[in-house]
């Protein structure tokens, strides 16, 4: 709490009393927290792939490059880096653009299950290689949204879906409308989320697996992008997961009227 007291003294200074403002900033100093996290877990972020990328261009000048094998197994992991680099950049870039206030997605009435169809084209090589098979369970919902943000969303929560499941498992994907919503549910066998990480799950940077998710390539961001699509789409995302049996990420969007 902000304590300020001043004495109130009258036009002949007669002594009045004393004013004290109490000011509650919580919130503030929780905002300001949140703020300091962020720069902090962006610079380490970035920081970890460079020191990278410097230490193997570095050792390879020396004269590491010499040797032809050593010299292709550095450069690949310099190029593996830049990969991160770049996927860490796009994807702070577009959770600043999702982030800002005034931002708005171009909703119009949209057709759902062309868009987990476009999904599964995307994907289809992933999912042979990893062979996962997919189970598509879906009914004609039309959606009130931004075909281009429902791809990123589901591509999001897909892509997540192989990345923390096992070889030779099912993820289903069920669409169907309740009431005046669509209901999109994305379920996995993988390996769960315990319940203690559901509130965490959607904020920037966390993960459950730190080095897990790095090697798998993850940025730490994608589901908090999800979170801030789903809801300019004036819907939300839920998550019930239980550990080693596998995760359902649930997305509630607006049926086009
Ligand atoms: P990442 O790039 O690390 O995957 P996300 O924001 O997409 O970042 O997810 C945050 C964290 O949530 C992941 O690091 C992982 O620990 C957990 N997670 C997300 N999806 C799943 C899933 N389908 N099964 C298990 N854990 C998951």
């Amino acid at each position: 709490i902000d304590v300020y007291g001043a004495p109130v003294i009258g036009e002949q200074e007669q002594w009045h009393g004393i004013v004290i403002v109490l000011h509650d900033i919580t919130e503030l100093k929780r905002l300001e927290q949140i703020r300091k996290d962020f720069v902090a877990n962006v610079s380490h972020e970035l920081r970890t792939p460079v020191t990278s990328i410097k230490g193997f261009s570095e050792t390879l000048l020396d004269g590491a490059y010499k040797d032809p094998a050593t010299c292709e197994s550095f450069l690949e992991i310099i190029h593996k880096e830049s990969n991160r680099l770049e996927m860490l950049i796009e994807d702070l870039l577009e959770l600043s653009r999702v982030e800002q206030s005034g931002f708005k997605v171009d909703a119009h009435p949209t057709d759902m299950e062309a868009i987990i169809y476009q999904v599964r084209e995307m994907v289809q090589k992933k999912l042979e290689d990893k062979g996962i098979e997919l189970n598509l369970q879906l009914e004609p919902v039309i959606v009130q949204g931004d075909p281009n943000r429902l791809v990123q969303v589901m591509m999001n929560l897909l892509v997540n879906a192989m990345t923390y499941s096992p070889e030779q498992t099912v993820i289903t994907i069920r669409l169907f409308s309740r009431g005046n919503e669509a209901i999109i549910e994305v379920e996995d066998q993988g390996i769960g989320i315990a319940k203690a990480e559901f509130s965490r799950l959607f904020e920037r940077f966390y993960r459950v697996d730190r080095a897990r998710s790095r090697n798998s390539g993850g940025t730490g961001l994608g589901l908090s992008i999800v979170k801030h699509l789903i809801e300019a789409h004036h819907g939300k995302v839920e998550v019930k997961s239980e550990v080693g049996k596998g995760s359902t990420f649930i997305i509630h969007l607006p049926l086009a009227s």
